[in-house]
């Protein structure tokens, strides 16, 4: 659907005529995500605003004229979040640079468009570190990924990128631009506390998907960067016991940045699908598997956390593997090797990413086991700590897009086991579309949210149908 050419015009008048594009070929590109299980959209128009005044008149117009905007920024989201509307208009926030340092305040600030890896090169030369990264770091951006409520390594230790965040810099659907957290008061030094004149407004917009507005610039907080690393695997004969070592890894304060439980079963699908291209040696591994990278800024307290894991494993009946290659890989590969994978296997997965609690994490293995068996597809979960009691989960069902009955078969599992996580306990990671069918109960929690996003956006121009499909 072609987009009015006032509006067009209208665009070009506000970031320049070099930065709108109604061109085919342009359009193509941003129809697609990396979201390969959700079918592309040609969107009309692309926007490339430079500042939250750009952003802010282009919301203007878009309200104006009710046309349906998505904001996009790396375009790594994997649950079609970031798939434009029919005739509607992608944001494009790549633009948006720039990282203010407060040392001081053991804070960054940075603009929508900066990515992880910028951001990681940026604070290495400070010895810092921003410590809970998405395994699309290189592509995605830091606003992006607070827009999702990321998680990925480093989330073990510091949970998921809402718990870094100190406030946000947000374009609302009405052109209004607000900030959050202590910045809000514009005589403080920078980002120090987020919590800050009454309710978290922060948190509203965190995990929204751009349903709520546009952001412009996250403040997060920083960390010395870690020099000290321990890196095992521990393997256990039964779940329980794996899952009582991830809850006392947590009580006894050990420095776990990355905890990943494997099932055998999973195990030996990734050994052969990556162990050779990634140089993990072959061992034995157990019924499940708890691969750890322990962190700490000093040496004598990494050796004592390593001391303490083993013994509390061998407690527990379990037996230390002595195989440091795949979680130093997990950890030091957190910028590329998941994505290397991805594209040079070109997989083509739906996801079903959630939290479980540790002791509950074998019901999603044996819920998605279950589905193999019915639905004759391949497919797999493991899961990693996630901050104080959880588990992120992120089962992945594989299907060749070639082979449409296939990919119906898988679409149809999906469906199923979204309500049988929901079933056993689970919450999703990321509130995608696909969710709503699965959430049962909560009909008054869905309709207060229904009308924040009415509050917020009544005309419902922001990313309509993407937040549980509201
Ligand atoms: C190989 C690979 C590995 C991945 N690993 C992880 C992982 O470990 N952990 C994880 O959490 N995710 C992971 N992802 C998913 C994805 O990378 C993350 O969701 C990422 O944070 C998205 O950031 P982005 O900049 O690409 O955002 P986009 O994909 O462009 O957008 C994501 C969502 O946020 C909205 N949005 C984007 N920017 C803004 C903004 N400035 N203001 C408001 N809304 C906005 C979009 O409309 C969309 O709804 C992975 C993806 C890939 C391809």
């Amino acid at each position: 659907m072609a987009m009015n050419v006032k509006i067009v015009k209208r665009f070009e008048e506000i970031v320049g005529a070099e930065f709108v594009s109604t061109k085919p070929d342009v359009l193509l590109t941003y129809s697609q995500t990396a979201s390969m299980a959700v079918k592309p959209v040609i969107p009309a128009v692309v926007v490339r605003p430079a500042n939250a005044n750009e952003v802010s008149q282009i919301l203007k117009l878009a309200n104006k004229y009710k046309v349906p905007v998505t904001p996009r920024s790396g375009g790594s989201s994997l649950q079609g979040e970031a798939i434009p509307k029919p005739g509607g208009i992608v944001v494009d926030l790549l633009r948006l640079g720039g990282i203010t340092l407060y040392e001081d305040l053991r804070s960054v600030t940075v603009g929508a468009g900066v990515t992880y890896g910028e951001l990681d090169k940026f604070l290495t030369k400070h010895g810092l570190f921003l410590p809970v990264y998405p395994e699309s770091s290189l592509i995605c951006t830091v606003a992006g990924n607070v827009a999702v409520n990321g998680a990925g390594p480093g989330s073990s230790l510091y949970g998921s990128i809402a718990e870094m965040v100190l406030g946000l810099e947000i374009v609302l659907p009405d052109g209004t631009v607000i900030q959050t957290g202590s910045e809000a008061n514009p005589n403080a030094p920078g980002p120090f506390i987020r919590y800050a004149f009454g309710p978290d407004l922060t948190g509203l917009f965190i995990g929204s998907l751009g349903s709520f507005g546009i952001i412009t610039k996250v403040s997060v907080k920083t960390f010395k960067r870690m020099k000290y690393f321990n890196y095992n695997m521990y393997g256990f004969d039964t779940e329980q016991q794996a899952e009582k070592f991830l809850v006392e890894v947590k009580q006894n304060d050990i420095n776990g940045l990355f905890t990943s439980i494997y099932s055998g079963e999973v195990l030996d699908l990734f050994m052969d699908m990556l162990s050779e291209e990634l140089g993990f040696p072959s061992f034995e591994h157990s019924r499940r598997t708890v691969s750890m990278t322990i962190g700490r800024v000093r040496e004598d307290m990494v050796e004592s956390d390593a001391k303490l894991a083993r013994e509390i494993c061998e407690d527990l009946g379990g037996k230390v593997l002595e195989v440091p290659e795949m979680p130093q890989q997990e950890w030091e590969g957190r910028f590329w090797n998941f994505v290397r994978a991805s594209y040079l296997h070109g997989w083509h997965w739906r996801t079903l990413y959630h939290h479980q609690t540790p002791t509950n994490s074998h019901k999603s293995v044996d819920i998605i086991m279950e589905a193999m068996d019915k639905y004759k597809f391949l497919g797999h979960t493991a899961g990693f700590h996630t901050g104080h009691s959880s588990m992120n989960l992120y089962p992945h069902l594989y299907f060749d897009p070639q082979d449409k009955e296939e990919e119906r078969k898988v679409v149809e599992a999906h469906k199923e086991i979204a309500k049988t996580l929901f079933r056993s306990g689970a919450v999703p990671f990321k509130l995608a579309e696909y969710w709503k069918d699965a959430i049962e109960d909560m009909d008054d929690y869905m309709a207060f949210l229904k009308l924040l996003k009415n509050t917020i956006d009544p005309s419902n121009i922001m990313n309509p149908g993407v937040l549980g499909g509201i």
